[in-house]
C-alpha cells in the first residue's frame, strides 16, 4: 500500500483488547491511550514522519502505533515485551503492508539504533516504570536520533524542562537540557486512558543542539550534579566536598559564588565545575 491509500479499515481498539484480552498488566506499566484524536495528536507532535524510521517503545494494542502509521510514518519499528501484544499487532502489520517490524523484547536491553537506519525519531507513550531510565540511556547516545518524542508523567515532565531556581530543576533537567531542547507540548488527563492512571501525562518533545550547551564530559558532569544536588539545601562550598580535592579553589576557579544553592546555577555553571572536578588516579 502507497502512503496515498485509503485508511485501512481498523476493528476498534476496545475490539482488539477484548479479543486479544490484553487486560492490562501493572507491572509492565500498562495504560492503554485508546482516544484515536490523542494518538494522532502525539504522531503530529513528532511529524515530520515520512523520511525518517519511526521507533516505537511499548505498542500494547497498537493506538499510538496505528496513529503514526496514519500520520504517514514511512516505517515504523516497535518494540514490545508483552508477547500476548504481538498478535494483535500482527494484524496491524498486514494492514500496513511493509510498514511496521515487530520486534518482540525489553526496551532496555536493546539498542532501537541497531535495529534501522537512521535517520531515526522515538515516539513512545512509556511504560511509567522504567521511563526514566530509558531516557537516560537514549540521551547517551542522542546523536542517534532527530528527535524524541515521549510521555511522562507530568512530574517527570516538569523536572525534565524546569529552569534554574524551580523547584523540580534538578539532575534530569540538566542531563536533559544539556543535550537537546526540551518542549512540553500538552497534557493528556488521567480518564483519556484504559485504565485511568492516578495522574496526569505530558507529552514531551527533545530535539538534540547540534553540540551540547558547554562543553564537558557527561560522567562529569552526572558526579557534579549528583553532589551538588545531593544536598541541595546546602551551600555548593559545603555540597560539592563530596567531589573530595580543594573545593574552595574549584568553586573559585569556576566562578561560581561559593554561596550559592544547586538550584541557583545554570547549566553552563555547572558544566564549567565539571571541567575542573578532581579525578581519582
Ligand atoms: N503504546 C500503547 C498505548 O499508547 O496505548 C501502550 C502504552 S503502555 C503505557 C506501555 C507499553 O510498554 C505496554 O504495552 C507494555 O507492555 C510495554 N512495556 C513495558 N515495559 C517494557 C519494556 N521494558 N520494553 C518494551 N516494552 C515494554
Amino acid at each position: 500500500m502507497s502512503l496515498n491509500a485509503p485508511a485501512p479499515d481498523l476493528p476498534p481498539l476496545r475490539e482488539i483488547i477484548q479479543r486479544f484480552d490484553l487486560g492490562a498488566r501493572k507491572a509492565l506499566g500498562q495504560n492503554f491511550l485508546l482516544d484515536l484524536n490523542l494518538t494522532r495528536r502525539i504522531a503530529r507532535e513528532a511529524a515530520p514522519l515520512e523520511d525518517t524510521n519511526v521507533i516505537e517503545i511499548g505498542p500494547g494494542p497498537g493506538g499510538l502505533t496505528r496513529a503514526l502509521l496514519l500520520e504517514g510514518a514511512h516505517h515504523v519499528t516497535a518494540i514490545e515485551r508483552d508477547t500476548r501484544c504481538l498478535a494483535a499487532l500482527a494484524e496491524l502489520a498486514q494492514a500496513f503492508p511493509g510498514r511496521l517490524t515487530l520486534v518482540e523484547g525489553d526496551a532496555l536491553e536493546i539498542d532501537p539504533a541497531s535495529l534501522v537506519p537512521g535517520p531515526r525519531k522515538i515516539i513512545a507513550n512509556l511504560p511509567y516504570n522504567v521511563a526514566t531510565p530509558l531516557l537516560l540511556k537514549w540521551l547517551g547516545k542522542i546523536a542517534d536520533y532527530e528527535s524524541l518524542t515521549l510521555m511522562f508523567q507530568k512530574e517527570v515532565a516538569q523536572r525534565l524542562a524546569a529552569k534554574p531556581r524551580d523547584s523540580a530543576y534538578g539532575r534530569l533537567s540538566i542531563i536533559a537540557q544539556w543535550l537537546c531542547e526540551v518542549k512540553m507540548a500538552f497534557d493528556i488527563p488521567p480518564q483519556a486512558f484504559v485504565p485511568a492512571p492516578k495522574v496526569i501525562s505530558t507529552v514531551v518533545r527533545f530535539t538534540p543542539r547540534t553540540a551540547p550547551i558547554a562543553p564537558c564530559r557527561q560522567e562529569d558532569l552526572e558526579r557534579t550534579t549528583a553532589a551538588a544536588f545531593g544536598q541541595r539545601r546546602k551551600m555548593l562550598r559545603q555540597s560539592l566536598k563530596s567531589l573530595g580535592g580543594d573545593t574552595a579553589a574549584l568553586i573559585a576557579e569556576a566562578g561560581v559564588d561559593p554561596t550559592a544553592r544547586a538550584e541557583e546555577l545554570s547549566i553552563e555553571q555547572f558544566c564549567a565545575l565539571a571541567r575542573l572536578i578532581p579525578h581519582s588516579a
